[in-house]
């Protein structure tokens, strides 16, 4: 074959290929999620949950949306609801604070939704209450918030991005450690150390924070996430922190199945 007609023969291929992939990408958003229940339902914070129930094994919970204008976590979030796994049971409540998010405003009318949960009492707001009550109701066995901060921590000043942040239970802080290492081999560039992810201090219950909760009161793992707004596009947020989503997951026993 002359040099020509083989380009033209490759770049067919590689156009054909771009819509199989395509057309892949749309099966995967068509398949419906599993039956999801709402929590809060007539208000304003009404919002969804959503369960894949794959059998025996460990549950987990992933949140996003605590914070309204951090679009990275709750459309993450979104697209993890309709993961499919390979064992255990997934729990997403990828919206929790819907008048914030319609708002895009980091906060809601009662304040800092993630400033609602103390250690050792009852959560302060009655969405802060309900999204407890996810929690009580489906036991799980690791929580995994999903932020996005606007800076680099260490770097900007009161900014939290790219940093994972764990319980200090179990081995939480290793499965954190091990995740944000592979994240920047996996995906973060050379050319963006500032951008590595890295490993936070241990969550204590000190702080009235959904994480700490779960770490006071449960003393199971669970993560902060936090990515960054810091250079990186919306599209490259919501990747990472997918990625992030599935390693931790990963540590904990619940496999994203391939093509899911
Ligand atoms: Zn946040």
């Amino acid at each position: 074959m002359r040099r020509r007609a083989f380009l033209a023969a490759a770049g067919a291929l590689s156009v054909g290929g771009l819509s199989a992939s395509i057309a892949n990408s749309r099966l995967a958003v068509q398949t419906p999620p599993d039956p999801a229940y709402t929590i809060l339902s007539g208000t304003k914070h009404e919002t969804e949950v959503f369960v894949r129930n794959r059998g025996d094994g460990p549950t987990a919970l992933v949140v996003g949306g605590m914070h309204g204008d951090e679009k990275s976590g709750y459309r993450a979030a979104t697209a993890i609801t309709r993961w499919q796994v390979s064992g255990g049971t997934l729990v997403v409540l990828p919206k929790a604070n819907q008048a914030a998010i319609r708002a895009n405003r980091r906060e809601g009318e009662n304040g800092d939704l993630n400033r609602k949960f103390p250690t050792g009492e009852t959560p302060e707001t009655e969405l802060a209450r309900a999204i407890w009550g996810v929690v009580s109701r489906h036991d799980p066995d690791v929580l995994l918030d999903l932020h996005r901060s606007i800076g680099i921590y260490g770097y900007h000043e009161s900014s939290v991005g790219q940093v994972i942040w764990p319980t200090d239970a179990g081995r939480a802080s290793d499965h954190a450690k091990r995740t944000a290492e592979r994240l920047n081999d996996a995906v973060v560039p050379w050319s963006m150390p500032l951008h590595e992810f890295r490993l936070g201090g241990e969550i204590t219950g000190s702080r009235p924070m959904l994480v700490h909760k779960f770490a006071g009161d449960l003393g199971r793992p669970g993560y902060i996430f936090e990515t960054t707004a810091f250079l990186l596009d919306l599209g490259t947020r919501v990747r990472w922190t997918k990625r992030a989503a599935e390693e931790l997951l990963s540590h904990h026993g619940i496999e994203r199945r391939r093509n899911s």
